[in-house]
């Protein structure tokens, strides 16, 4: 049940038609873990507190750097130094202290992700190298947690969801394989904050979508940030992938 506070601080979401009580009760009693604390998970993470997701689990290893303030929306220049996991636990905690944020100073592995995806809602990839984006496939496919996959360098962004609840849903690895190289990070090819914005924001609304129970279509997602246009390409599960096919 909301109290009158809750009702007045989300009226504005209940008000809309696919949202109602029901849809705020479903955030409400979410646990949503965000790997990787970077661009992508600062607008996502921002906007699933604002709207009242009930817990927000965070995962990074990293610290702010100047470099970072360009594009990670949710840091200050106070926060240079500061973990990236705890200064975005205190922005959020400060946004809405309805959701319990925990931080996780850590370089996640396979272990590590099996244990937090078990307990997942839903689980945003907000990281930005390849190993770790495998690894927290696998915990999804294994554990069937929908998974929002964002990712963005130079003008060029990348959005899919995998809904892994479904057993003919494609995995990552039904998409973009299952190698561990090419990698390219934004400290070597660049990024524009804009087009990381849009990405995050847009897997906090597909988050949203899936735990309010809507199916989301298996489209690959390509923004060009030079024409502002997007492109779709559909995807199907991959009956020899080697993550979801075997199980
Ligand atoms: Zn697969």
């Amino acid at each position: 049940m909301l109290n009158d506070d809750q009702l007045l601080r989300y009226s504005r979401q209940l008000m809309v038609e696919e949202f109602d009580l029901a849809g705020q009760e479903a955030l409400a009693g979410a646990r949503v873990l965000v790997v990787g604390c970077g661009g992508l998970a600062n607008p996502a993470a921002l906007y699933l507190a604002g709207a009242g997701v009930g817990e927000l689990v965070l995962a990074d290893d990293d610290a702010v750097e100047l470099s970072n303030l360009h594009r990670q929306v949710a840091f200050r220049g106070k926060d240079v130094g500061q973990s990236k996991a705890e200064a975005l636990k205190a922005q959020l905690q400060a946004l809405n202290s309805d959701v319990s944020v925990q931080a996780h100073t850590v370089r996640v592995d396979a272990d590590w992700l099996d244990r937090e995806v078990a307990s997942a809602t839903v689980v945003l990839d907000c990281t930005d190298n390849f190993a770790t984006r495998q690894s927290i496939n696998q915990a999804c496919v294994t554990h069937r947690t929908p998974l929002v996959s964002g990712a963005a360098i130079r003008m060029d962004g990348q959005l899919a969801v995998f809904d892994l609840r479904q057993p003919d849903s494609a995995c990552y690895a039904c998409v973009y394989g299952d190698g561990t190289d090419g990698d390219l990070a934004c400290s070597q090819a660049g990024i524009v904050g804009p087009v990381v914005g849009i990405v995050g924001t847009l897997q906090a609304l597909a988050a949203m979508q899936v735990l309010l129970g809507n199916p989301m279509p298996a489209t690959l997602r390509l923004f060009d940030g030079r024409t502002l246009s997007w492109r779709e390409m559909r995807f199907h599960k991959d009956p020899a992938c080697p993550v979801c096919s075997r199980r």
